[in-house]
């Protein structure tokens, strides 16, 4: 039996966080009946910054019940970093933790067969959407055509999964050593390599409440899902510059037949060789400019080399 933390992220949610407490509550009440949980597994509410009364509710839950806990972020740090913040905390005393967002739009039942595959060995199990039905179209869209983007540059991630997922201590320990600011967890997890496996989320509407994330946070994330793990885009530059120096050069066959044929207008062959030349040996200097921009880049993220799954020592 572990003990089991679910952490929650929590940005102006006064309306839905009561609703979610008690659901969870219940959740934890019949896992620790059945014997999948310690007695005293909790719930940790992060609450990042709210301007609305989420913090007063969640001290509330709190002086009812110590299985609600809380931490309270000084400012707004954002999904990503909040959810963090509630694992660190979590893990001082948690065997393992779920992360799910408090608008419980995923599907909470998956949690308990998440533990079942704890137990048969999985250290990180990830929530997958089997349905988005209750996502707006848009944004069901978008989110395909950013997967299939992240794929062609390289980017590993787990189809169709958000933050909806389970994580023992050892997993979180290691997550703990990626000291990067720009955070897209979803990346860094597959990174970490531990035995995974997924369940199925099926998703609902949100109870109450609207989205927090903006379209300014989506984008950013987005972009850190990109930027935070491929170096493809800058080492492109290199490949583009490299073409438009081949190109050039059948330009200057076509310029100097053109000069010997005589069609040529005065000008016009120095001009061409000039823009194309000149060009393809700028982005060519700029894209070795990159090479070393991405390596420096690696190199300052100072990530762990490696993690060990077990020693015989
Ligand atoms: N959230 C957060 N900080 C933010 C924005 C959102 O902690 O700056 C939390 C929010 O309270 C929720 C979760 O992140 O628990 C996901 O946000 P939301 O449900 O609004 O996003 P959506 O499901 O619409 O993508
Ligand atoms: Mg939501």
């Amino acid at each position: 039996m572990i003990r089991l933390a679910i952490v929650c992220p929590c940005y102006n949610e006064e309306a839905v966080i009561e609703k979610s407490a008690i659901r969870l509550r219940v959740l934890l009440d019949q896992m620790a009946h059945d014997g999948k949980i310690t007695d005293d597994s909790f719930v940790l509410m992060v609450n990042d910054g709210s301007r609305d009364h989420t913090w007063d509710i969640i001290k509330q839950l709190h002086k009812t019940d110590t299985r609600y806990k809380g931490i309270d972020l000084a400012h707004n740090a954002g999904h990503q970093k909040a959810i963090m913040a509630g694992m660190m905390t979590a893990i001082k005393e948690a065997d393992a933790v779920v992360t799910i967002d408090v608008d419980l739009q995923d599907d909470i039942n998956a949690i308990a067969k998440m533990i079942d595959a704890y137990a048969e060995g999985y250290d990180v199990v990830y929530g997958v959407k089997v349905s988005r039905q209750a996502d707006p179209a848009l944004k069901r869209m978008t989110a395909v055509a950013f997967y299939k983007l992240q794929k062609a540059l390289g980017v590993e991630t787990v189809y169709n999964h958000a933050d909806f997922r389970f994580m023992s201590r050892r997993v979180v320990e290691e997550l703990a050593r990626y000291g990067e600011r720009n955070l897209y967890l979803r990346g860094i997890i597959p990174l970490i390599g531990f035995k995974s496996t997924t369940v199925d989320d099926a998703i609902s509407e949100r109870e109450a409440g609207e989205s927090k994330y903006t379209l300014s946070k989506m984008l950013t994330l987005a972009l850190n899902g990109i930027t935070s793990f491929s170096v493809k885009p800058i080492y492109s530059i290199l490949t583009t510059g490299l073409i438009f120096v081949l190109v050039s050069i059948g330009i200057g066959i076509y310029v100097i037949a053109s000069l010997i044929s005589g069609t040529a207008e005065h000008g016009w062959a120095s001009l061409m060789l000039s823009i194309w030349f000149t060009g393809g040996i700028i982005l060519f200097a700029i894209g070795i400019v990159g090479l070393y921009i991405g390596r420096i880049y690696i190199e300052v993220k100072q990530r762990p080399l490696y993690h060990i799954r077990e020693e015989l020592l």
